[in-house]
C-alpha cells in the first residue's frame, strides 16, 4: 500500500490503518523504497505521472470524495478502478458549512455585528428565498433535505431525475433555466468534470434572479472568478461565500481577499478524517488484492 497524504499526516493515517490492520504494509511517498510491492494507492492531490512508476497498482483510493485530482493525472495507470470516499462524517460536515452560509445570508446575521458595533437596533425581517442546489449526490441530497427541514424552500439540479419530498428537481441542460430562473441562493456541489468546468460564470449568474448570492463548495475551477466580480459589483449577485479556489492557498493578491462581498474559508467546508473512513479504504485494500470489485468506484466516463 503506498500513501500520498493529503491534509490528515502520513503518521495519523499510518497509525489509523494499523489499529484496524496491524499487518499493512506500508510505504509513504516520495520515499518508494518498493515500487513493484505498490498495489493499492491512497491519494491526494498527487504530482501527475508519480503513479506511473507502480507497475503492480490494482487501484487509486482518492483520500477525498473527489476524484478530480486523479482524473486529471494523463499518464494514471488505466484499467484499473478509482475509488472514493463517501462517508456520513463527510457529508454532516458539509451541510453544517452550507447551513451556516445559507442562514448567514438569508438571515442577514452578518449586518448584526455591524449593528452592534455601532450600538444600533436594526431588525431584518428573513425574505422568502429559493434555494437552488447544482449536484444533489451524496453530499448534494443531505444539503438540501437539511435545509427543507429549517424550512427554507429548496430546489435541486442534476444530470439524472431525482425524487425528494418538497423538493422541486430538475434535470440536465434542458431545464437548467428554469432552476436558474427560480434560484436567489445557488449552492454548488457538483463534481469537477469537464461538462462542469467553469460553469459558475457571468452567463450563468444573469440567468439567477436579481441580487442572487452563490455558495461555492465543490471545486475553484467550477467558478470563473472575473465573472463572480463582475456580477457581484454590477447588483446581478449580492455576494458570494467560497471554500474552494483555482489555486490553493488563494494567492496573498487574489482580490477574493479585500471584496467586501465575498466570504473565504481556506478549503474546511469538510474534511476527510482518517478515523472515520479508515475501514472502508481497508475494505477496498482487501478487496481489490483479493480479486473482488471495490466499493465507491467512480465512472471514469462519467468523471464522477
Ligand atoms: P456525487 O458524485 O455523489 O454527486 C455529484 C452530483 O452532481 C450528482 O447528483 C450528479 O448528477 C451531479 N452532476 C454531475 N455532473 C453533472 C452535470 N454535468 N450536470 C448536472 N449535474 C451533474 O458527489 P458528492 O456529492 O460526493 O461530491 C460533490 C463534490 O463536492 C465533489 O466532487 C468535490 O468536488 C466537492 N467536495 C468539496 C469539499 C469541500 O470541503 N469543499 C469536500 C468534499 C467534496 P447525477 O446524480 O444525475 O449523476
Amino acid at each position: 500500500m503506498l500513501i500520498i497524504p493529503g491534509k490528515a499526516t502520513a503518521d495519523h493515517w499510518i497509525k489509523t490503518l494499523h489499529k484496524i490492520d496491524p499487518t499493512l504494509k506500508i510505504q509513504v511517498w516520495p520515499v518508494v523504497t518498493n515500487a513493484e510491492a505498490v498495489d493499492f494507492a491512497m491519494v491526494w492531490n498527487y504530482p501527475p505521472g508519480e503513479l506511473a512508476k507502480f507497475p503492480n497498482l490494482k487501484c487509486i483510493s482518492s483520500l477525498g470524495a473527489g476524484v478530480d485530482h486523479i482524473l486529471n493525472d494523463p499518464h494514471r495507470p488505466k484499467n484499473i478502478p478509482i475509488v472514493r470516499i463517501v462517508d456520513q462524517k463527510l457529508i454532516c460536515e458539509m451541510s453544517q458549512y452550507v447551513i451556516w452560509a445559507v442562514l448567514n445570508h438569508v438571515r442577514q446575521f452578518d449586518s448584526y455585528a455591524l449593528s452592534q458595533a455601532r450600538h444600533l437596533w436594526t431588525p431584518h425581517l428573513p425574505q422568502p428565498m429559493q434555494i437552488g442546489i447544482m449536484g444533489l449526490g451524496q453530499l448534494g441530497a443531505d444539503v438540501a433535505v437539511k435545509l427543507r427541514d429549517l424550512g427554507l424552500n429548496v430546489a435541486s439540479w442534476s444530470q439524472t431525475a431525482k425524487t425528494l419530498p418538497d423538493i422541486r428537481h430538475y434535470t440536465g441542460a434542458a431545464q437548467l433555466d428554469d432552476f436558474l430562473n427560480n434560484t436567489d441562493v445557488l449552492i454548488c456541489l457538483l463534481p469537477l468534470t469537464q461538462q462542469t468546468h467553469g460553469i459558475l460564470n457571468l452567463a450563468l449568474f444573469n440567468r439567477l434572479r436579481h441580487g442572487a448570492y452563490v455558495i461555492n463548495v465543490a471545486r475553484g475551477a467550477h467558478l470563473v472568478d472575473n465573472d463572480l466580480i463582475t456580477a457581484i459589483d454590477s447588483g446581478q449577485l449580492s455576494g458570494a461565500c467560497l471554500d474552494v479556489f483555482h489555486a490553493e492557498p488563494l494567492a496573498q493578491n487574489h482580490p477574493f481577499w479585500q471584496h467586501p462581498k465575498i466570504k473565504i474559508t481556506p478549503h474546511i467546508a469538510s474534511v476527510t478524517h482518517p478515523e472515520a473512513v479508515a475501514a472502508q479504504v481497508i475494505e477496498n485494500y482487501h478487496r481489490v488484492v483479493n480479486g473482488q470489485p471495490p466499493i465507491n468506484q467512480v465512472d471514469v466516463n462519467k468523471g464522477y
